[in-house]
């Protein structure tokens, strides 16, 4: 499929996070250096802790540049869908990328990929998607081409989506790759600097905010949650990504194994963020309450309902789980 030069178009998720970035843009890079014509696409903008990464100015976000983004859909003769597996998460991308006649690839390590794709390199074992990248390039036979610009883009995804290696990373692999990594010149300090130590002072504020005056810690159902409306997050004058590690916060006490985020977007949307320790799973919780989805222990969704109502349906869903909430390990 890849031996000639093809139109590729690469797509990653709403609310991209540092997988989605990092994977998308170390494929760009790879697919660009083996000669393809590639487009690369999100849905609506990253969050600015991600904008430092090589080919960050190759990435086209649709919500701003349709018309841009409906030409790489209609040239694309190959589609790869990177780090979510159902296509819903393209929001208003999906009609397009739905209607293009591109062949499928999906690269993800999700649960329960949607049938929509024509092949499917999918292990929800792996950290990251940006870790199964590594993994693509060097099962091409191509790692030697893994530049520094590439292994920097997989570091961020790993790094990113293991919580800085506190979960999702108790894999030999993972630290195989990781020194890989370093052998071809990354600087894994400076990047967790770039991404960790880079808040805005309104986005410091803002989480001591939610965790002074807006936790709520259930210690009967070893659960805690935090919710913020739309006025709350104007007041700390929020940009994209500000909210994104609140919900840790909250799972980082003893105790607590269920930690939520609820806030309200400016479309209308509540934001549903669940995080859990142990063996206490969140996807299946995100995927039946809420329609979202997500991995065992870091879930989301988007809810149509209201902030209380949502928070309602979450506080409402505890006493079903309080056994199994006692016995996290
Ligand atoms: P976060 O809470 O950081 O937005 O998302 C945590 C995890 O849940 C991520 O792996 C993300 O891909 C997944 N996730 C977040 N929102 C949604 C959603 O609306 N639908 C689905 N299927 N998964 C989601
Ligand atoms: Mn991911």
């Amino acid at each position: 499929m890849l031996r000639q030069p093809r139109k590729i178009l690469i797509a990653s998720h709403m609310n991209p996070d540092g997988d989605a970035i990092g994977s998308a843009l170390a494929l760009y890079g790879y697919l660009t250096a083996k000669g393809h014509t590639v487009s690369v696409m999100i849905p609506d903008p990253d969050p600015s802790f991600l904008w430092w990464m090589p080919f960050h100015d190759k990435l086209m976000v649709y919500q701003r540049e349709a018309d841009r983004c409906l030409e790489a859909i209609r040239s694309a003769e190959l589609f790869f869908a990177v780090d979510f597996n159902t296509l819903g998460r393209l929001s208003t991308a999906e009609e397009p990328l739905r209607s293009s006649s591109a062949t499928r690839i999906l690269i993800d390590h999700h649960t329960l990929p949607d049938a929509a794709f024509s092949l499917k390199i999918s292990y929800e074992d792996i950290s990251s998607t940006s870790e199964i990248i590594y993994d693509f390039i060097d099962a091409s036979g191509d790692r030697e081409m893994i530049s520094r610009e590439i292994a920097e883009c997989i570091y961020a995804g790993i790094v990113t989506d293991t919580g800085s290696f506190s979960y999702s990373c108790n894999h030999v692999r993972t630290y195989e790759i990781l020194a890989d990594l370093f052998r071809r010149g990354i600087d894994g300090e400076h990047i967790h600097r770039l991404i960790y130590d880079n808040y805005s002072e309104h986005r410091m504020r803002l989480l001591g905010y939610s965790i002074n005056e807006k936790l709520v810690v259930l210690g009967e159902f070893h659960a805690a949650y935090i919710s913020l409306t739309l006025g709350e997050l104007e007041r700390f004058r929020h940009q994209v990504g500000d909210t994104e590690d609140i919900v840790n916060f909250a799972l980082s006490v003893g105790g607590v194994n269920l930690a939520a985020l609820f806030y309200e977007r400016e479309d209308g949307i509540v934001k549903v963020s669940l995080r859990s320790k142990g063996n206490f799973a969140v996807n299946g919780i995100a995927r039946e309450y809420f329609n979202g989805g997500g991995h065992v222990n870091a879930a989301g969704a988007n809810s149509t309902r209201s902030l209380s109502e949502t928070v309602a349906t979450f506080l409402d869903l505890l006493p079903r789980y309080r056994d199994q909430l006692k016995d996290v390990y």
